[in-house]
């Protein structure tokens, strides 16, 4: 049987961080969920698909076809096969993938390309709906929270490293809406699953979050 580690949470606690490592340490297949409407919104951009063209958006679904390489624990990610690791992250895409994201037939079809890359495997697997709804029978299920403010200053610092030009207030600012638009979802809004366990990154370092989510994982897994 499949082992699944589930990881949900808010943008900036570090979910992102702490499941490449573990994935790593621990044997797992990293899935970053969060990815797969990025690719979405990229393909939008790419094709001068506006957010408001919601049947255009539908229709390209059928269209866009998502790959994952994982090699010990980087993850390589593929839209109709060229790799686009880097460009999903950009600022225009963070700014339009949270609304993408909200559409329910993107998110219908989004979760199923989640759920078979799975299929199979032992996979450690972050974003907003995998305790709740993609995977809500997961072996492990962890929710994972900090302070706005903090959060949005670490996203800020990550930013930079990245040479991404955005001011700390732009940053908060689309934290902001991206946190209302996500637990506001009709389909797979963000919310902590009445079995998670609930952990409070504020002011914890990332190798101390990592050492707590893998001491989680392993009572479960047996060392
Ligand atoms: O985690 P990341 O910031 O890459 O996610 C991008 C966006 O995709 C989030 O803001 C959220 O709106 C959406 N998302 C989602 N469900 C997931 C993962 C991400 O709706 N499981």
């Amino acid at each position: 049987m499949a082992f699944i580690v589930a990881i949900d949470g808010p943008a900036g606690t570090g979910k992102g961080t702490i499941t490449k490592l573990l994935a790593k340490e621990m044997g797992l297949v990293n899935i970053d969920t969060g990815a797969t409407y990025r690719c979405v919104a990229l393909y939008m951009l790419q094709n001068a698909i506006a957010l408001q063209e919601k049947n255009k958006i539908i229709d390209s679904l059928a269209n866009i076809h998502i790959d994952m390489k994982n090699e010990e624990g980087e993850q390589t990610i593929f839209l109709n096969g060229k790799n686009v690791t880097n460009e999903i992250r950009s600022k225009e895409v963070t700014k339009i993938v949270s609304q993408v994201s909200s559409i329910k037939e993107v998110r219908f079809a989004m979760v199923e390309v989640q759920r078979n890359l799975a299929k199979g495997k032992d996979v450690i697997m972050e974003g907003r709906d995998i305790t709740t709804y993609v995977f809500p029978h997961a072996d492990v299920k962890i929710y994972l929270d900090a302070d706005e403010k903090e959060r949005a200053k670490r996203r800020y610092k990550e930013m930079q490293e990245k040479g991404i030009e955005m001011s700390y207030e732009e940053v908060l600012k689309n934290i902001q809406i991206r946190d209302k638009n996500d637990k506001e979802k009709e389909i797979g809004a963000l919310k902590i699953a009445e079995d998670a366990t609930y952990v409070d990154t504020t002011f914890l370092t990332i190798q101390e979050v990592k050492e707590k989510v893998k001491q989680i994982i392993e009572e479960k897994r047996g060392k």
